[in-house]
């Protein structure tokens, strides 16, 4: 029986899984086959995923309690795949001082963070000098927070507006706090991709200079991709390609996390004719196909339960990925494109998914040190065991009912 299941993986696709098994580095051919597999080439290619993560991660799950502050909205750089960017004058603009990011940074270490990621729209009344002032101030507040900020967009606006040499200006936020980077407006690092999604955004080898440039003067960054628009598989293969060979010159990524499209408030599928983001299948094949392609130069694949769901997220993890990211408690972002599956997800939560699929939650750090385990399902919370029904008397039940359909009926 099993032998007739991998008859049906085509000779091809098995030629490249047993190649990845091996240790043998793919090639961007590769990867774009792997990334067009259907039917049982998928099953076996998820397997096969499996398999690597097993081997170069081990069976731990690592998540980080993080916040997210998107300090402002306002934003004239116009991506197309944007539902977060406002106009000044919008009535929903918003420009948090400083006080506020203080406050919502020091509830976020009442509850636990480790990590605040900052990122925001490109104001142009700002300039270099307001991003070096977020981190003094946090710094002053809460020295041992790990401050996660800054795409490189947001960097090159800084470092345009700064007049310094690139390498001057990241080491003189470096010097204020800045701990790492987050690797995004990396969407698809190809220009032709790039004159279509963001003309106005940096371009591929600008993204590359930054990011370069990061990791050498000790910023580390995660790696992104942005699939599930316009983009083809060639374009994601080159992608992942070009992510691998940074890898290997600078070994500054943390972790490499395929982020898809949210389609439904943004102008790229409304009026550009983009794919309305990535079906499961393709889900699962980015997460697969990138944990297969990468080995060994970045270990850790992280899935966005934002974009995928919970559900979803747990089947990735079966798929190749081994970091389930940030709880967030505050996600703009994504929600302002579409994305539906909230804006926070409780430590506990996290740890109930991954322990529902076999494996061991580990609370870690940014830069993957482990900073908690959780062995033990017995150590685990009541909340995250399965609960008796509570009997609940008939008015109770009623009046509970009531209230539900009240809410839901505020909603329409
Ligand atoms: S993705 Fe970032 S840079 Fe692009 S419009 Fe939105 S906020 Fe601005």
């Amino acid at each position: 029986m099993l032998e007739r299941l991998l008859a049906d993986v085509t000779p091809e696709v098995g030629r490249v899984l047993d190649a990845a098994l091996d240790g043998r580095e793919l090639g961007p051919k590769d990867a774009a086959l792997l990334l067009r597999a259907e039917g049982a080439d998928l099953f076996a290619l998820q397997r096969a995923a499996d398999l690597a993560r097993a081997e170069d991660a081990g069976d731990d799950v690592s998540f980080v309690i993080t916040r997210n502050l998107n300090f402002t909205n306002v934003c004239y750089v116009g991506c197309s795949f944007c539902g977060f960017a406002r106009h000044r004058d919008d009535a929903d603009a918003y420009d948090h001082p400083m006080e506020t990011l203080i406050a919502k940074t020091r509830d976020a270490i009442q509850r636990g963070a480790t990590e605040v990621c900052i990122q925001a729209g490109i104001d142009p009344r700002k300039d270099h000098t307001h991003y070096r002032e977020i981190l003094l101030a946090l710094k002053a507040e809460f020295p041992s927070l790990h401050i996660h900020a800054f795409s490189p967009e947001e960097l090159d606006h800084g470092h345009r507006k700064s007049g310094m040499e690139l390498g001057d200006y990241l080491r003189w936020l470096k010097d204020a706090g800045l701990g790492t980077i987050p690797g995004t407006a990396a969407e698809i690092l190809d220009d032709e991709v790039r004159k279509v999604v963001s003309p106005r955004k940096l371009m591929t080898e600008r993204w590359v200079e930054i990011v370069r440039a990061a990791h050498s003067v000790g910023l580390r960054s995660s790696g992104t991709v942005m699939y599930g628009h316009v983009e083809k598989v060639e374009h994601v293969a080159n992608h992942l390609a070009l992510i691998r060979d940074l890898q290997k010159e600078t070994g500054g990524f943390t972790e490499f996390v395929p982020l898809g499209f949210i389609h439904e408030k943004n102008i790229l599928f409304n009026h550009m004719g983009a794919r309305p983001g990535a079906s499961t299948s393709e889900d699962l094949r980015m997460v697969a196909v990138s944990r297969l392609f990468l080995r060994p130069w970045i270990t850790n694949v992280q899935m966005s339960w934002v974009k995928m769901g919970p559900k979803l997220a747990q089947v990735a993890l079966l798929s190749g990925a081994n970091d389930f990211g940030g709880t967030l408690m505050e996600e703009s972002i994504s929600r302002e494109s579409g994305a539906d599956h909230g804006e926070n997800l409780p430590a506990e939560e996290m740890r109930r998914l991954i322990r529902d699929v076999g494996r061991t939650p580990v609370q870690r750090s940014t830069t993957y040190e482990v900073l908690r385990r959780f062995d033990d399902p017995a150590e685990d919370p009541p909340s995250l065991e399965p609960q008796e029904p509570a009997e609940l008397s008939g008015p109770t039940r009623w009046r509970l009912q009531e209230e539900r359909a009240a809410r839901v009926a505020r909603r329409k």
